[in-house]
């Protein structure tokens, strides 16, 4: 369905849970989360209801997140689920990768199609820094145990951070010289935990243009201008919320694992979901659709969301 400025939704970001094995400075306090009530998070059941309802509604790329989403019990069930819905619906992860190794395979066998693994660098240091708990081994083991598993799109999410991961550029362009992935930098959002960092920590992706001389632009892929270098089998993607505001193409909408439906990142406004079913789930979805707002106002009031990232889901 299309919103009220015309644009025609079709992308919705389910998160599963708020809770995550990593602490990563950008995304959530160093004590983590308190955890929720079971009964405060939708269930499997309820995840799978709403999937139906916003593919009634015109929704063909469904992205699971959190958190951290391979944290979440019963994951593999919503994963079939969602594919039992339609052969239509791209089904999608975004994960920190630590939990690949065991759960790959049967990702790819429940009917998940794409994996997107954060990776912010490939210093162990800087790892174990920007993570707080994390080591970069498990995370290089994912994305191994995902190329096994048969995952032959695999984009690495790589958030910059001025000051912290902004030298490991030559080796992230390094890596696609032979592995076949897709490293997209992504700009740093001012929200939550990061709303009070100096100006230094935020870096755009014209910085990334500058090793990219020899680079030939191969696609525009949805909001990332995607880049080669000669003889590379990976690729290179810029995505640029903020130096680019590309809000006139947004296609997305979110749901949070306490159940509101955000339909935009840095709005306020949220509407709530949970204890509606059928036709009246697809109508609050709907309606949500209908109060997107024209664009976000990060580069002048700033975001208006209260929540951290890991409650929203990137
Ligand atoms: N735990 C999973 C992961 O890290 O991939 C999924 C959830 S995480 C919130 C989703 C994405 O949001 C990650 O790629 C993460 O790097 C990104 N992210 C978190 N906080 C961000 C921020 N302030 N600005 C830009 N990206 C952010
Ligand atoms: Fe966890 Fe992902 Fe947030 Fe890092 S970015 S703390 S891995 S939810």
């Amino acid at each position: 369905m299309k919103d009220s400025y015309g644009r025609k939704i079709e992308y919705l970001r389910l998160s599963v849970t708020d809770l995550c094995n990593y602490r990563c400075i950008y995304c959530m306090n160093e004590e983590g989360v308190e955890k929720k009530r079971h009964s405060d998070i939708l269930s499997i059941e309820e995840l799978t209801e709403i999937a139906e309802a916003a593919y009634s509604l015109g929704i063909r790329k469904i992205r699971l997140t959190g958190g951290e989403p391979l944290v979440r019990k019963g994951l593999i069930t919503l994963c079939r689920n969602i594919r039992g819905i339609s052969d239509d619906i791209e089904l999608g992860i975004t994960t920190n990768g630590s939990l690949l190794p065991d759960m790959a395979k049967e990702l790819k066998e429940a009917g998940v199609d794409r994996l997107n693994i954060s990776l912010d660098t490939l210093n162990p240091d800087t790892f174990r820094r920007i993570t707080r708990t994390g080591t970069i081994d498990q995370t290089l083991n994912g994305i191994k145990a995902a190329i096994d598993a048969g995952f032959d799109n695999l984009k690495i999410n790589t958030v910059l951070l001025g000051g912290i991961n902004d030298t490991d550029v030559f080796e992230f362009l390094r890596m696609t010289e032979k592995t076949p992935v897709q490293v997209r930098f992504i700009e740093l959002m001012p929200l939550g935990v990061v709303k009070d960092w100096t100006d230094n920590r935020f870096i755009t992706v014209d910085f990334i243009e500058n090793y990219l001389r020899n680079a030939a632009l191969i696609k525009v892929d949805g909001v990332a201008r995607v880049y080669q270098l000669p003889n590379h089998r990976g690729t290179i993607g810029l995505i640029a919320p903020i130096s680019n505001r590309f809000c006139a193409s947004c296609n997305k909408i979110r749901i949070t694992a306490d159940g509101k439906l955000k339909s935009c990142l840095h709005s306020e406004g949220e509407s709530n979901l949970r204890g509606l079913h059928g036709d009246d789930l697809a109508k609050a979805i709907e309606q949500g659709i209908l109060t997107k707002p024209l664009q976000h106002h990060l580069n002048d009031e700033g975001t208006a969301t209260a929540r951290n990232m890991n409650e929203i889901g990137g």
